[in-house]
């Protein structure tokens, strides 16, 4: 039996669209916020059961701080020499418990809507159902091996799981990510992320009666800010934005300290050592000011190597065949794909729903567009 053509898959995930709206209910409809351990383990049991039906060998990774990890292998007898496909994603959500009620998993003007449902409980739902079609159409026997992990713990900086996921990636040929599009594009890089803070500590004093033995932090910390700004560079893909300041305690004192918390984002790694040396080189303008720098790049940057332009042909040539041009875009967000790119694994990115208002409450997938997205990646994990 010849495999399936992208226009065959296409059209036979057209037909189970219904089975792949229903999942998808299923995933969004149990909450699973990062910061709520026993919420993420909830769909993770769910998510265990449902890949376990379809012969995968599941696999929990404890973490106690955050939901355990999930790893689902199939077809690891077959293939034990070949390095496996990594299926990429993630099951928590930025959305409190109860968000649900207020902003109902729905289907409407061609859009599935519910909290996560965009980013990422649709990719979730694709992986499930690509897997289970593959497997029927080729009696049980993926055309190669494939991993899935599933972290808990994206949203909030995947401490817990990321040696996890390097770990799979180095044993795998290639990773998929199943983050969301961007527009219909998949995401061939994405910049590096790094979070720091800023204190400045001071002296107080009256402000009327002792004004001059006063050594404000806070109008040092207005000093930093400026020379902070000054490290961005648009042309060279690097971004500070000082995002949060505080400082003070009451408008009569003379504030003893401030602080700022500072996103980074860098489009090369190799940027990454010159941004930490000046944010540590930052000098007090008031010398009785002192002022500490604590933070580092949490995300190196996922750039767009030989290997990662490599699997982007492949995948436009799949969306050649279903009469498509896929395109392919940089953003300036991060996701575990940073990881697995940074370890010169190729990955590709963004190859999960396509939709819009992740993280808000618009967040909606378009349905039109899941068999696509399925058939993409159906034939990436068959031509890979
Ligand atoms: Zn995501």
């Amino acid at each position: 039996m010849n495999p399936p053509t992208p226009g065959e898959q296409f059209r036979y995930f057209h037909k189970q669209q219904n089975q792949i709206l229903d999942t998808i209910q299923q995933l969004v409809e149990i909450e699973s916020p990062s910061d709520i351990k026993a919420a993420v383990d909830r769909l993770g049991t769910v998510l265990a059961s449902r890949f376990g039906e379809l012969g995968g060998k599941v696999q929990v990774h404890r973490a106690e701080e955050f939901g355990n990890h999930l790893e689902v292998r199939f077809g690891r007898n077959h293939f034990h020499d070949a390095k496996s496909i990594l299926l990429l994603g993630h099951m928590d959500t930025v959305y409190p418990i109860g968000t649900i009620s207020k902003m109902p998993f729905r289907v409407a003007k061609g859009r599935v809507w519910g909290p996560g449902v965009l980013d990422m409980k649709a990719g979730i739902a694709l992986m499930l159902h690509v897997i289970e079609t593959m497997l029927v159409g080729s009696g049980g026997r993926l055309p190669r091996a494939v991993t899935i992990f599933l972290v808990s713990d994206e949203e909030v900086g995947s401490l817990s799981s990321r040696a996890i996921t390097e770990k799979l990636a180095r044993d795998s040929a290639a990773v998929l990510v199943l983050e969301p599009a961007h527009g219909q594009a998949v995401k061939t890089s994405r910049k590096g992320v790094g979070h720091y803070q800023l204190c400045i500590k001071g002296k107080a004093s009256h402000s009327g009666l002792d004004f001059e033995k006063g050594q404000s932090a806070v109008l040092e910390l207005a000093h930093q800010i400026l020379q902070i700004s000054k490290l961005t560079d648009l042309q060279r893909g690097i971004t500070l934005n000082v995002g949060k300041i505080t400082g003070g305690t009451r408008v009569n004192v003379v504030p003893a300290e401030a602080r700022a918390s500072i996103d980074v984002r860098i489009a090369r790694k190799k940027d990454a050592q010159e941004i930490e040396r000046r944010l540590h080189g930052l000098k007090p303008q008031n010398p009785n000011c002192k002022i500490e720098i604590t933070g580092g790049i949490n995300r190196p940057p996922m750039e767009r190597t030989a290997g990662v332009a490599a699997l982007y042909a492949k995948a436009t040539e799949i969306a050649r065949a279903l009469g498509w041009q896929l395109e392919e875009a940089a953003v300036g967000g991060g996701s575990d794909g940073n990881f697995t790119a940074a370890l010169g694994i190729p990955t590709l990115d963004g190859l999960g729903a396509v939709g819009e208002g992740a993280h808000a409450d618009h967040e909606s997938v378009l349905i039109s567009e899941l068999p696509r997205r399925a058939a993409l990646l159906a034939g990436l994990i068959a031509m890979i």
